[in-house]
């Protein structure tokens, strides 16, 4: 057994998280929430219609009070985002964005709704034709060809290292890097092409990505760009761990009643598994997926 393992791991430490963290930490499970709060939807809104909040409350102080409140039940907490998952002889190992690993006998996954968009002319029409949300799963379509990655954080980052494995070229557009410096070393030691200070204006090409105008008034001659904006998301973290999505539109982590996934140890709560995207329904499923987790550690652990 590794010498620190959890029985459960968030990823999110919005109010799906912190609640499930709340109930798995106050049953004794020994929980650990990554993520940043001020990624989470709830940061710079103010809710007047969640259960007991008749004044205005803002999202920023309901998270710091979530986190203290998990925090007295010795929930432990990483402001880093995850970078890649893998789920082998029952244990889940998570890979931070400074490098380092931790295992649980249980995951939550609680991303929130994943894919931001740049609100740039030419992004929706060209979506699919050369405009992508997900390296994952679209890097091998640019075997050969250029392509440019836009983001300022770890998602964009380790994109644009993925690319480099497929593509020609790299560009990394960004107006300023918020990242670790391990990822920072690792990036200044690629072929990625940074281009700092600027961002993207419009994407350009006919029935296809051809260019990318910068707001520097540069122009990029690309096959493709990749819009990373913030962590990586379910997509591509559910995806690598075998995760199954809505028949329907591809985008939402499929549970049960016990905000199960089809993988065992496996949860999903809040924004990340569909409609409404509501403080009330992360905190419900929040809530149930921290029992069931915690219940199912404590299964393994006897077993
Ligand atoms: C402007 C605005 C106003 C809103 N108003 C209301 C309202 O009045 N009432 C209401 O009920 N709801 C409201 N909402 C919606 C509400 O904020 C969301 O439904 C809720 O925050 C969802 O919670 P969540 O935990 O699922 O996801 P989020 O709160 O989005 O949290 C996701 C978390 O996952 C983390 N994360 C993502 N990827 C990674 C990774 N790779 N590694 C580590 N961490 C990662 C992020 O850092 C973040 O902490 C509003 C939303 C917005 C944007």
């Amino acid at each position: 057994m590794p010498k620190d393992l959890y029985d459960v791991a968030i990823i999110g430490c919005g109010p799906g998280g912190l609640q499930a963290a709340i109930h798995s930490a106050s049953k004794k499970a020994k929980v650990i929430v990554f993520g940043k709060p001020r990624n989470s939807s709830l940061y710079k809104a103010h809710i007047a219609n969640f259960c007991c909040s008749e004044k205005l409350i803002s999202g920023k102080e309901m998270l710091e009070a979530g986190r203290k409140q998990a925090e007295s039940f010795d929930a432990v907490f990483l402001e880093e985002d995850i970078i890649e998952t893998k789920n082998e002889n029952k244990l889940f190992s998570l890979f931070t964005e400074s490098g380092e690993t931790f295992t649980s006998r249980t995951l939550i996954l609680s991303m929130g709704v994943a894919r931001k968009k740049l609100r740039v002319k030419g992004e929706n029409r060209l979506v699919g034709r050369g405009v992508s949300y997900c390296v994952d799963c679209d890097a091998n379509f640019y075997r050969g060809l250029d392509v440019a990655v836009v983001g300022n954080e770890s998602a964009a980052t380790t994109g644009a290292i993925t690319l480099l494995s497929y593509a020609r070229t790299v560009y990394l557009i960004c107006r300023k890097l918020m990242i670790t410096d391990t990822l920072y070393k690792q990036l200044r030691n690629s072929q990625v092409k940074v281009i700092q200070d600027t961002w993207v204006k419009e994407i350009i090409g006919t029935n296809d990505v051809e260019e990318v105008l910068l707001k520097n008034g540069e122009t990029l001659k690309v096959n493709g760009i990749f819009v990373e904006l913030g962590a990586k998301g379910a997509l591509e973290l559910a995806a690598n761990l075998g995760a199954m999505f809505d028949a329907e539109t591809i985008s939402f982590i499929e549970t049960n009643r016990k905000q199960e996934t089809n993988i065992p140890g496996l949860y999903a709560a809040g924004d990340i598994t569909g409609q409404p995207w509501q403080i009330a329904k992360a905190v419900g499923e929040g809530c149930v997926a921290g029992i069931e987790a915690t219940e199912y550690a404590k299964k393994l652990a006897k077993s």
